[in-house]
């Protein structure tokens, strides 16, 4: 099957070039010359909601191969260290994405083996918001649509001064989607703006842009680093802020196993849902506005 794949893939390949070359000989050596120069701009992201931003800035610019660094499942990068597929796609990149905030624990390494890579930052200019200790930035500036919007900004600023030859295809496309997240924005607005409940526990720091920007309280995270379990005082800590701020929901997210949010469910009564900070996700363009379309019908029925 697979050989048959590529046997119709080669011929086509060899049409192709023969339609050419005929061509070259028939006097039209400029169009021989635009082939064999085909563009490849390969742009590396490091982190599935850029790579979902940049598929959606680079729609339909010839020869841009959108590239995201770890699996599918890879989701937040608070401990990620690069794999030996990471490092092969960064020595095709001409490009690197980056969410920056703290996100990429890894980019002294990537300096280091291509110092001459342009990376661009797409969290350059945002007014960070603190982790809940108060320690260090967070970088979850894409899970709030506001966040997003300066983020696609700043991508597609960034890729029209890098490839100027489609400046204009950059620049509509980006106005184009951000468009698409100020009318997601205006309607989470409009739908969660009457929820009675504002106070919420939630899995890890992921939603603190997210709760600023729609008016709620994060009450307490279940985990203070995404991955590192509560300890037991810990965890009779945020049982008790469950019950004096009367959480009703407590909202795990899909990365992560809900096994400790239903223990704080059992001793509370509240209710275990998932709420989903767009960290990973499938491969199309429109993926970030549905999944938060999806959170808008969770925090609905949650909050009520
Ligand atoms: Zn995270």
């Amino acid at each position: 099957m697979f050989m048959r794949e590529l046997f119709k893939f080669s011929l086509v390949g060899l049409i192709i070039v023969g339609f050419l070359g005929l061509n070259g000989c028939a006097g039209y050596p400029d169009r021989v010359e635009t082939v064999k120069q085909a563009r490849d701009v390969t742009i590396v992201t490091s982190f599935y909601p850029l790579y979902i931003m940049t598929l959606n800035i680079t729609k339909e610019i010839p020869g841009v191969n959108v590239i995201n660094l770890g699996s599918p499942q890879t989701g937040c990068l608070h401990d990620y260290q690069l794999t030996p597929g990471d490092m092969k796609a960064l020595e095709k990149a001409r490009i690197l994405v980056v969410n920056g905030a703290g996100m990429e624990p890894y980019l002294d390494i990537v300096h280091q083996r291509r110092p001459d890579l342009p990376v661009i930052d797409a969290s350059q200019q945002i007014r960070l918001l603190k982790n809940m200790d108060g320690s260090e930035e967070n970088p979850h500036v894409s899970v709030s649509i506001t966040g997003a919007i300066q983020q696609v900004k700043n991508i597609g600023e960034q890729l029209q001064a890098l490839d100027p030859q489609f400046r204009e295809q950059y620049k509509a496309n980006t106005a184009q989607y951000v468009q698409s997240l100020e009318a997601l924005r205006q309607k989470m607005q409009q739908d969660l703006e009457p929820l009675p409940n504002r106070n919420i526990v939630t899995f890890h720091q992921a939603f603190t842009y997210f709760a600023e920007e729609f008016g709620f309280e994060i009450v307490a995270v279940v985990e203070q680093e995404a991955g590192v379990e509560p300890s037991a005082t810990e965890l009779a800590d945020t049982i008790k802020l469950v019950q004096n701020y009367r959480v009703k929901a407590l909202f795990g997210e899909p990365q992560y196993s809900t096994k400790v949010l239903d223990a704080i469910a059992r001793e509370t009564g509240a209710k275990v849902y998932v709420l989903d900070p767009v960290v990973t996700g499938p491969n199309e363009p429109d993926a970030y506005i549905r999944i938060m379309e999806k959170n808008l019908q969770v925090l609905q029925e949650a909050l009520q």
